[in-house]
Order: structure tokens, then sequence, then C-alpha cells
């Protein structure tokens, strides 16, 4: 059972009470016992014959097998893409094609209590964060890129605006219909059609609404579903009729993919890694901040790139953060992905756990302190603690490098230049937040920080207008708002 610690209860009783569970039904999702590939409106064998296990994270047990796409099913995969390309996609109206697109819309809401169950089955978010964030803002996108599709003359005026062609999109288990939704609704909008393949970890969203768009009727071959691992995705980057690739993941895969496509005619737009610095002055509301610190790094098991995973605190107020830190970490709840009560779900693989246990191993090594709560975790599945480390250098390797996991690394500064100086001290750029009451402070540090999105006094705020994106090895180009229809066309003059 999940359970809450009440610190005021307990310091006044020495007692604590919990929440009684309040688990999501299973039942209300269908998942096929296996999947094929959703290649040119049709679910097909792989040619490869081989199929590979998807796991609940939460407590290991098996969901379903998924196809595994050898380069022949890519092949047919991208052959379906183009010739829906030529012969319809293309050719259709975009007042037509907007259409569509609004339809695949409502049908995410639709089906958005299913969406959500199978999200959290799948990939061991919380519930609460698949059912309120993840569903919604996928069926955002969808809309929003829906009213973009026949007004791209007005996004860029005299511009002429002109499809690629097809796309490759190949997206990581963070958030995989999100994601899903980020890649596709605005490769249609412009009149691309698409070869998508989700990770091999969190692939049953995206062939859940592989089957929304079977059933939204969008013409055969438009988007087309594969799944596979690392060398699927591989050929889908070096597959020569592909004229774009986006890509959201590691850096490390990014790099491989930058020298792939290097030399070559293909358009790619890199989402990868970040290690976003959470800035928090002594003027700020500072009950405020430490919610949206926890916000930031714990909820989703910090299973974020943008992830405040670091945390400067002006150093005469970081006594006081650190001690809130602590007392509120002690109340999350973590447990059942599927329980509402659940603020911190399952790590999603276990891969993904050993590679957090190596990074709290190394700040101990390092000289910090690690603080983790006292709470008990599930005995089957993949967990870990909240936990966040005191004492940390900047030049500490859990001050620099993405652990992707829920740890706080907190650093103090005493006064701006410094924390600029410290905050843009890493290798990523991709988001930032700063928490004062000052807004020339907001200013002068969102003008000075490398980072793609400066959040001020909140965190990990999403809207399909907003572009998205890094600077050095967060990657490059933009997702989101008219900014993320631009990777997706050529634009004359
Ligand atoms: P993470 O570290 O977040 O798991 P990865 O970069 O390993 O991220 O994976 C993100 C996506 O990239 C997944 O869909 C994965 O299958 C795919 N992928 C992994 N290796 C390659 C590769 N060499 N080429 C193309 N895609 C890859």
């Amino acid at each position: 059972m999940a359970t809450r610690k009440s610190n005021t209860l307990k310091l006044k009783f020495d007692t604590s009470w919990s929440y009684a569970p309040a688990p999501e039904s299973k039942s209300a999702a269908t998942i096929n016992k296996q999947y094929d590939l959703f290649i040119n409106g049709a679910w097909q064998k792989p040619s490869s014959k081989k199929y590979f296990d998807t796991i609940n994270p939460a407590n290991e047990e098996k969901l379903s097998e998924v196809a595994e796409a050898n380069e022949a099913d890519v092949n047919k995969a991208v052959v379906a893409a183009r010739n829906a390309y030529e012969k319809v996609w293309r050719k259709m109206s975009a007042k037509e094609r907007a259409k569509y697109i609004f339809r695949i819309a409502r049908m995410v809401q639709e089906k958005a209590r299913e969406l959500a169950i199978i999200e959290s089955l799948d990939g061991g978010k919380p519930i609460r964060e698949s059912r309120d964030f993840d569903v919604p803002t996928a069926a955002n996108h969808f809309f929003y890129y829906a009213g973009w599709a026949d007004k791209l003359e007005y996004a860029f005026p005299n511009r002429n605006p002109q499809s690629l062609g097809v796309a490759g999109q190949i997206i990581p288990w963070n958030f995989p219909l999100l994601m899903a939704a980020w890649k596709i609704a605005p490769a249609l909008a412009t009149g691309n059609t698409v070869v998508l393949k989700p990770a091999e970890t969190t692939p049953l969203s995206a062939l859940k609404l592989a089957e929304i768009i079977q059933e939204s009727d969008l013409p055969p071959g438009v988007v087309n579903i594969i799944t596979g691992a690392g060398a699927t995705g591989a050929a889908i980057v070096k597959h020569p009729d592909i004229n774009k690739i986006a890509f959201t993941g590691s850096t490390e895969v990014g790099k491989i993919i930058q020298k792939a496509i290097a030399g070559t005619h293909k358009k790619a737009t890199l989402e990868l890694g970040g290690k976003a610095a959470n800035i928090i002055f002594e003027d700020a509301p500072l009950d405020q901040a430490v919610e949206g610190v926890i916000n930031g790094i714990f909820f989703n098991q910090g299973h974020v790139c943008c992830a405040g995973s670091r945390l400067y605190v002006q150093e005469s107020v970081a006594k006081q953060v650190i001690k809130k830190l602590k007392d509120r970490l002690e109340s999350l709840i973590v447990g059942d992905p599927l329980d509402k009560n659940t603020d911190i779900g399952a790590i999603n693989s276990k891969q993904q756990l050993e590679t957090i246990h190596k990074y709290l191993k190394i700040g101990k090594q390092e000289g910090a302190e690690m603080y983790e709560t006292s709470c008990a975790l599930p005995r089957k599945g993949f967990w870990c603690r909240p936990t966040l480390f005191t004492n940390v250098a900047q030049s500490n390797r859990i001050a620099q490098e993405e652990i992707f996991g829920p740890v706080l690394a907190v650093l103090t500064f005493r006064t701006e230049d410094e924390v600029i100086e410290k905050a843009n001290n890493t290798p990523y750029g991709l988001s930032a937040g700063v928490w004062t009451d000052k807004g020339s402070k907001i200013f002068n540090m969102t003008r000075r920080m490398r980072a793609g999105v400066v959040w001020a006094n909140t965190f990990n705020k999403f809207d399909p207008t907003s572009p998205f994106g890094g600077y050095k090895e967060s990657g490059f180009g933009r997702e989101g708002g008219l900014h993320g229809l631009l990777p997706y066309l050529n634009l004359a003059n």
C-alpha cells in the first residue's frame, strides 16, 4: 500500500497515516497478446519473424510481445510512406489533411483513459501524470497542428512552403505517446508522410495510436508505425529514401545519427539530453520554489530530458530550502503507477535503474552527502527512492552528467554572475528554471542562460504553441509552435 507520512503528525504524535489505494482499473485498457507492424494502413507480420516482450516495469510481468522490424520491414514502411506521399498526401488539399489530423486528436481524447492506463502500465509513470499531462497534451498537439495545416502561407509569408517527403521519426521511452504526437502532428500538417519507431521498452501507446490512425481512415501509408530496438532505428536513419530524421533520445545516439546522415540530403532535428539548472534566489517564494523543484525532478521519476536535476540555491536560504526539500521528499508516495495517489512510479527498465545506481555510487565516492527518503519500495519491479545530494561540487559527475532518475544535486551560490556561470557550465543546454520575486532578475537570467527553455517561477510547463529544443549537446531544431513546422518544410528564397 502506498504510504504518505505526515511530518506534522509525526512530530506531534509520532504516528503516520496512509491513503487507501485508489488504483485505476486495468480492465479499461485492451492490450493484445501480440502486435505486428503497422505498415500501409494494415498490420503486417515482420519479415524477421521475430517478436520481443514488453513488460510492466512495476512488476516485471509481460504485457505483450511486439514485432521486431528488420531492414526489409523498414524498407516496406518507407516504400508505403513514399507511395502515400506521392499519390495521395501531397496532392490532397491542406484543408482535407487538417480534417484527418483533427479527427485523430478527437479520437485520442475519446480514448484518453485507455491510453493513460497503457502508458502507465508500459512505462511505469504515475497514472496522474499520464492522465493529466501526457495524453491531453498529445491530443492538444494534434489539435494545434491541425489548425496550421491550411495556414502555412500565413506562417511563412511569401516563402512558398513545400513539404519534404518521408520523415523517419525515432522516439524515446519517457513520453511515448506525447513524443509520437510531437513528431507525427507537425509532419502531417506540413504534408509529409511518416515512419515512426517507438522505444523498445514502451511501444504500446504508439501501437494503440496506430489503431486510432487506422480507425480514423487516414489514407494507408501516410503514417507507418514499426517496432524494434536500436538496429531498427539505425535502419530508418540510413534508408536512402527518407528525407528527414526527427530524433529524441540520448546524446550518444544523437551523435551516431548525426554521423550517419552527414553528407546526405537528409534534414534532421535532434532533441537530446539535458542537465537543467533550477535556480532559487533568496527573494523567491520558497515554498512555491520547493514544490516546483520537486515537480521538476521527482515527479515522473526524473525521466525527463528537461528535468531540473541540478538545484542552485542562494547561500543565505540554502539551509532552509534543503530542510523544506527533505520534508517534502519524505511525503512523496512511491508505488503502483496505476494508483491515483502515487507521486513517483517505477523506473522504466532494469538497465535504467542500474544507471541510476551507478550514479548514486559515484555521488558518494565524489564526497557528496546523499539523502534518500525512508519509504518502503515494492519487492518486484524497478524502483528508486527519491534522493538528493548536498555538498556537491560543480565538477562532480552528478552535477555534470545526465542521470535520468529521481536524483537531485544541490549546489549553492552567492551572486547572480556566479550562478549564471555555473548553470551554463555543462555540455547541455535544454532547459532551466529561475525562482525570484524580481522581474528584472528574471529577464537578466533568461537573457544570459544558454538553455532552449527558461521557466520563471514555474517548471516543466508545456504547451503545443511553445517551441522546445536545445543548445550545445542537447541538440538542435525546435519542436512545438510555429517553429515546429519549419523542420518539415523547404522554404523558397
Ligand atoms: P535512452 O537512453 O533515452 O533510452 P536512446 O537514445 O538509447 O535513449 O533511445 C532512443 C530511441 O533511439 C529508441 O527508440 C531507440 O531504440 C533508438 N535507437 C537506439 N540506438 C539507435 C541507433 N543507433 N540509431 C537509431 N536509433 C537508435
